[in-house]
């Protein structure tokens, strides 16, 4: 038996001397130094004691080590168990506690503060740092630049991915070798990704989308990465020209759009732009078309299943949807209680089945029970609906669904027509408690820099558009709409924020 995920990552090697990443200051890590500087921390791994199956927790800065010790951690067979940057120790504990890792990975700004969730939960504690240094470089230092990657199964557990928990406890999705190299697999096909490919790489690794998607498309088709540690705007547009794609969050392109300096010439010679983790606004779409003559590819996916649908390569993205189901990957419609598949173009509750979804919750077989159907479809969370041209679109999260006087509101339906106010830049529609119709609609708005709206302007701009009771009974401006770090928008914190509206 071989490792299953690593052998499908370097199944494809071009050629050994080739730049698998060049990081922001020009320094390159070629294929050959990946397969050294691996093996130096798997080997690290198990001096530690880590053993096939045991869980390795990082919460380091993106650097080229960290990624390094990602594919590390595959090689020794063990589960790699990223963790958001943002978390503060105190949730950490949760985490730790809740896997129960052999070892665990941190700043060593933070040990301190970590230590004592380290102890508890039974983990060796080791630092690296934002400069890719740390107790745990320096023992990959000492280590042979060969190592003996571990066997691991198609079915045997690659990592754990705590999902980001916006209800209740948050999660940890098991992901397989399997699920991930299948998706990564259908993805370079789809997308058209190969060895002459250089990515601009500016995505977390914390996350699905910076270490999967990203990382491991590229790795399949023998490409290579410009691995920048963040999205820095001055960054990103002097390491464009080198780049033959990027995959971005919709703030990504937002904030591209908003420089003088990103112009038609300075991306005419990019092949792909794709997008995903968040809606990428039609309004955003038309104007990156308009500016830079590129369609932006948009794309669906979340932790749990990897990637489920794309717009097509070839033929017509069309802005304000997800694209089709990808190959192998089973999408419907369901109705949220009855589980019974709506009617063509109704909305209702996403479900996928496939080899990219996830084997479950960790140590939550209730809550994994809860969330397949008896049939193996995954129920998403997401509502959405399948056009006539077999488009899906996502209309928001079941849980941001509105009920207004018994009637459902889909804030993206009301969101895309705010976009289009003149001088707003972004909307959020939230339903708050409301005395007589349980829920109200509000809505949130961020405007351009030097524009302002006044709330009967906006009013007057839905009127003849929506239903009555689709219409926001309340109008916010605010500076910026809150997000985390994959640039969603903390819905549950305007919910929170604007919960005494009506009160
Ligand atoms: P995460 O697990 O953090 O990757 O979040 C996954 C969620 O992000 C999905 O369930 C969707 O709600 C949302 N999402 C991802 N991609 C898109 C997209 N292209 N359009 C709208 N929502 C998206």
């Amino acid at each position: 038996m071989s490792n299953h995920l690593f052998e499908a990552l370097t199944a494809f090697i071009p050629d050994m001397d080739k730049p698998f990443l060049t990081s922001a200051e020009g320094e390159v890590t070629s294929y050959r130094a990946m397969m050294a500087r691996s093996a130096q921390f798997a080997g690290a791994l198990g001096k530690l004691g880590v053993q096939p199956g045991d869980r390795v927790a990082v919460q380091v800065e993106k650097t080229p080590e960290a990624l390094m010790l990602y594919l590390a951690t595959i090689r020794a067979g063990a589960i790699f168990l990223p963790l958001n940057t943002a978390y503060t120790p105190a949730e950490i504990d949760y985490f730790i506690n809740d896997a129960e890792p052999a070892v665990f990975v941190c700043d060593p700004a933070r040990a301190d503060a970590l230590a004592e969730t380290a102890q508890k939960a039974g983990a060796r504690l080791e630092t690296l740092d934002a400069a890719g240094e740390g107790s745990l470089r320096t023992l990959a230092d000492t280590m042979p630049d060969q190592y003996e990657t571990q066997p691991r199964d198609a079915d045997d557990l690659a990592a754990i991915l705590y999902t980001s928990g916006t209800t209740g406890r948050s999660k940890g999705a098991m992901l397989s070798h399997e699920n991930l190299a299948s998706n990564s697999r259908t993805l370079v096909k789809v997308w058209r990704f190969s060895e002459d490919d250089v990515l601009l790489h500016a995505l977390p690794i914390f996350h699905t989308h910076g270490l999967f998607v990203a990382t491991n498309c590229l790795m399949m088709a023998g490409g290579s990465m410009l691995f920048l540690p963040k999205f820095d705007l001055d960054t990103v547009l002097e390491c464009l020209p080198q780049a033959t794609s990027m995959m971005g969050v919709p703030t990504f392109y937002s904030r591209l759009l908003g420089s003088e300096a990103f112009t038609r010439d300075l991306v005419s010679h990019m092949r792909l732009f794709i997008s995903g983790s968040a809606p990428l606004s039609a309004e955003v779409h038309k104007d990156f078309s308009k500016r830079t003559g590129h369609m932006i590819l948009e794309r669906y996916g979340m932790t749990e299943t990897n990637m489920n649908t794309s717009n097509p390569y070839d033929g017509d993205r069309r802005p304000g949807t997800v694209g089709f189901p990808l190959p192998g990957v089973g999408l419907r419609i369901a109705d949220a209680t009855t589980g019974r598949v709506v009617e063509q173009g109704e909305v209702g509750i996403i479900e996928v089945k496939g080899p990219n979804v996830f084997q479950g919750y960790w140590r939550m077989p209730e809550k994994t029970a809860q969330e397949f159907r008896t049939d193996g479809y995954f129920i998403t969370g997401d509502m959405g609906r399948i056009d006539t041209g077999g488009y899906v679109s996502i209309v928001g999260r079941s849980k941001d669904l509105i009920i207004s006087g018994g009637f459902n509101v889909y804030p993206a339906e009301v969101e895309a027509l705010l976009d289009e106010v003149p001088g707003v830049a972004e909307s959020a529609v939230i339903g708050v408690p409301h005395p007589d119709f349980g829920e109200a609609v509000v809505a949130v708005l961020a405007m351009r820099s030097g524009a302002s709206v006044d709330e009967e302007t906006v009013q007057a701009a839905l009127q003849d558009k929506l239903a009555k009771f689709k219409q926001p009974k309340k109008v916010h401006l605010l500076d910026s709409l809150p997000r985390n770090t994959m640039g969603k928008i903390q819905k549950n914190a305007l919910r929170e924020q604007f919960r005494a509206d009506f009160a």
